[in-house]
């Protein structure tokens, strides 16, 4: 049973793939354009002008036809922790993937253990992805096994209709990511950082086109704006109410003139709106919460939280999705 969606998974090792692509690069790119045009519209294979089988025929010899499917964008990886988790993700990939890819995969088991503080040797993890030009791999389904919590997490890339951007669900169709109530932002492409995934960092940062507003989490004053602006850029910083906390806004759009130190906010005020400033490699939001003496504050443990649960035939699709990317993620071919 094949998917119109997911074509299917190649075991080629990268630079047969390659040698195949390139073989067979003008269908198997015709293929992936129709595939990609027809996404979400549920299309019949029937249908498709350059087929998976079409492709397949085009492949240079029969011996490499059992390991190779140049048709396929997707790569699955199996690795078995023994050392650092990058060291494993390349040697299963390669030194060009490897990096990026763990920083993609990291995004999503930081939501399951510290990173790499609560990984461990034996912890095993699948993976099914696609590499793609100027841009991060893109993961469509994880699973990791973890003695640390003694569980098989499970998540899959998705993209539900009417929502902006595609995203990672646990398998349930419930969002991997938290929402904060109260936070700073309605919606976002992806969270790339948290406190607990080994980078030092102090703040969360979402990953937000540039532009988007930025609401204060907590009734306050502005104390400061612009400091160390060579590393923060554009920033503010708001003190709560009562005094307790205060949090950092970094790497905004230029602010107005009218949110200066004394000015007083609202909670779910716009305040700021996200850029890219400072030292900042792309667009997002760093947003930071520290207490009284100066003590950085997770914003996932200080502001209450939930998950959207996909409903109706977002849920339907999805589990189709999920079922394909499982058997993928099992090395189906
Ligand atoms: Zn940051």
């Amino acid at each position: 049973m094949t998917s119109p969606k997911y074509p299917q998974l190649s075991a080629a090792s990268p630079p047969r793939r390659l040698k195949a692509l390139l073989i067979v690069g003008a269908v198997a790119g015709l293929a992936m354009l129709f595939i990609f045009l027809s996404a979400g519209k549920g299309s019949q294979p029937k249908e498709l002008p350059a087929s998976p089988e079409a492709a397949e025929a085009a492949a240079p010899s029969a011996e490499d036809a059992p390991e190779v499917e140049p048709n396929s964008p997707l790569r699955r990886l199996h690795v078995v922790l023994n050392g650092p988790l990058e060291s494993a993700i390349i040697s299963a990939s390669d030194s060009q993937v490897g990096p990026a890819l763990t920083q993609v995969l990291v995004r999503a088991l930081v939501w399951w253990v510290d990173i790499p503080r609560h990984l461990m040797r034996g912890d095993e993890l699948w993976v099914v992805y696609e590499v793609r030009e100027n841009a991060d791999p893109l993961v469509y389904a994880v699973r990791f096994a973890s003695k640390r919590t003694g569980k098989t997490h499970e998540a899959f890339w998705f993209h539900a209709k009417e929502e902006r951007y595609a995203r990672f669900y646990l398998p349930e169709g419930t969002e991997l990511e938290l929402r904060l109530v109260d936070g700073p932002l309605e919606d976002w492409e992806q969270i790339t950082s948290l406190l607990n995934d080994g980078r030092g960092h102090q703040g969360v940062d979402y990953k937000v086109p540039s532009g988007t507003p930025v609401k204060s989490p907590f009734d306050g004053m502005v104390v400061r704006k612009n400091w160390n602006f060579r590393s923060n850029g554009y920033s503010l910083e708001i003190l709560e109410t009562g005094g307790r906390r205060r949090c950092l806004f970094l790497h905004l759009e230029e602010l107005p003139s009218s949110m200066r130190p004394g000015q007083a906010v609202k909670k779910g005020q716009v305040v700021a709106h996200s850029g890219n400033s400072g030292r900042s490699f792309a667009p997002h939001l760093h947003y930071q919460l520290m207490d009284e003496s100066n003590r950085v504050l997770n914003p996932l443990k200080e502001h209450k939280t939930f998950q959207r649960q996909l409903k109706g035939d977002n849920l339907a699709a999805f589990e189709t999705e999920r079922e394909h990317l499982q058997k993928l993620l099992e090395g189906a071919p």
